[in-house]
């Protein structure tokens, strides 16, 4: 029986080595989520687990402590265990989590994803780490170079399935699939279920334990409204809503690269510290802004959908739908980066009349109509691009209401501006440190998160 005076002691029921607890108790984990408490013991003792979940629900944490916790026990050739995710940023995340839950065991992991130079892969891979975290088409060149043996995994984790279906990566995966040993623990978990994944997880999965967190909702400590808006308007209504909230990080989402990239030019050349990602950027590149982001250097992060799901920055107050979101499951993935670990978070949802179609589909997902809001200042210009006022219209909360128009939006997104960066007062109050008071508990926890992070490198590299 392991025993442990951690602050983990919700996850002593689970019989992990006392190491997976001094990693769970570093981590700051008191108790285990939903998706914990449901898949570890099936996962200890040795079934599948189709897990219907998202990122943010803790399942990194579900699928790697099992894990640990086996190889702890019996260390076999490596690598044995290969964790697929469909993003470099989910394969970076996951990885970190390991590390970090891990950090007082011996395995050691390491990640695999395009965008870097092949040979620091090989070079890593000839260390023998235990644990392969890897996107699908990397893996794949690296096993033609001979620089991976996958004949010797015992388990495998298929993390965003669904993901990897939108992005063309399914083939890539079988034929990953046809390469391991089909005597093999399994896990697959996907937010949601479209035909091809079910397929999938029936070929893969052997008579597995399905955990349902009822994806396809929208969590309650989100508070999300559209925003009717012509396109022309869009810039300056994005400028409004940062210029004018309080809030601690900001993700802005963007149909296209091109537009991400511009997008976050112009709110760099209007004084906020912006970054762009999205999937034409190197990935130093990438890997900067996403970091930058995480650390708190950058406030606003413009992205494509790469950054719509996996990504789990804690602490993002605002989710932000420039462009409205091509499906009903892309709008619950988006918004769902905010209000994470029960925390409260906005999302709001620019919608042009071009986008009537895609919003009346999303009412139809959600078995209700979302609430618009139309800020004084903008009323006008959406009510000609329209072509109609909506009955539900309503200020957003909090703000100063005007019911007369004196200038026009462009002015007034101007005039902030120009308030902006004539004092830097405005600007200072939004971030850490401030005096402004942010979301409940958003700058402490990131500090904490933070120096959790800081000590655990201090503490590799010594
Ligand atoms: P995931 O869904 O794996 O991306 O996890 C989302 C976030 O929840 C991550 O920041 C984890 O560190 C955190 N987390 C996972 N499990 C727990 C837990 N039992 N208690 C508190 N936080 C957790």
């Amino acid at each position: 029986m392991t025993q442990t005076s951690s602050a983990a002691s919700g996850f002593e029921s689970f019989g992990l080595s006392r190491n997976i607890l001094r990693g769970i108790e570093f981590a700051g984990y008191i108790d285990p989520r939903p998706i914990q408490a449901e898949a570890i013991p099936t996962l200890l003792e040795g079934g599948d687990v189709l897990g219907l979940a998202q990122t943010g629900t803790g399942k990194t944490a579900a699928f790697a402590l099992p894990i640990l916790q086996q190889l702890s026990e019996h260390a076999g050739r490596s690598p044995s265990v290969l964790i697929l995710a469909p993003t470099r940023e989910l394969a970076s995340q996951i990885n970190s989590d390991i590390t970090e839950l891990g950090q007082f065991t011996s395995v050691r992991s390491t990640t695999v994803y395009g965008g870097v130079p092949i040979k620091r892969h090989i070079e890593a891979l000839r260390s023998k780490p235990e644990i392969v975290v890897a996107c699908p088409g990397r893996l794949l060149d690296l096993h033609r170079q001979r620089a991976i043996d996958l004949s010797s995994i015992r388990t495998l984790v298929i993390d965003e399935a669904d993901h990897m279906l939108d992005l063309g990566f399914l083939p890539d995966v079988r034929a990953i699939i046809d390469l391991v040993p089909g005597n093999r623990q399994t896990m697959l978990f996907s937010a949601t279920m479209p035909k091809e994944i079910r397929q999938l997880a029936d070929s893969v999965l052997h008579r597995p334990k399905t955990v349902d967190l009822g994806n396809s909702k929208i969590v309650s400590t989100i508070d999300h409204e559209l925003y009717p808006v012509s396109q022309r308007q869009k810039l300056p209504l994005l400028q409004y809503l940062l210029n004018d909230g309080v809030f601690y990080s900001a993700i802005v989402f963007t149909r296209t690269k091109h537009r991400a990239l511009r997008t976050a030019r112009q709110l760099k050349n209007a004084g906020f510290d912006a970054v762009a990602l999205q999937g034409n950027m190197s990935q130093p590149q990438r890997d900067r802004a996403m970091k930058g982001f995480r650390d708190g250097r950058y406030q606003v992060l413009v992205a494509t959908d790469i950054a719509s799901r996996g990504i789990d920055v804690a602490n993002i107050s605002y989710v932000i739908n420039f462009d409205f979101p091509s499906t009903p499951d892309a709008y619950i993935h988006r918004i769902g980066r905010t209000g994470r670990s029960e925390q409260t978070g906005k999302a709001f949802t620019f919608m042009t009349p071009d986008d009537e179609d895609s919003v009346a589909a999303l009412e139809r997902k959600l078995g209700k109509t979302v609430n618009r809001c139309v800020l004084p200042e903008f009323a006008e210009d959406t009510a000609e691009g329209d072509g109609r006022q909506n009955g539900n219209t309503q200020t957003g909360a909090g703000r100063s209401q005007k019911r007369s128009k004196p200038e026009s939006a462009l002015e007034a997104a101007q005039r902030r501006l120009n308030q902006r960066s004539g004092g830097q007062d405005g600007d200072r109050s939004r971030r850490p440190g401030g005096n402004a008071k942010t979301h409940g508990g958003h700058q402490s926890s990131r500090g904490r998160r933070s120096r959790s992070r800081h000590r655990k490198h201090a503490r590799r590299a010594s």
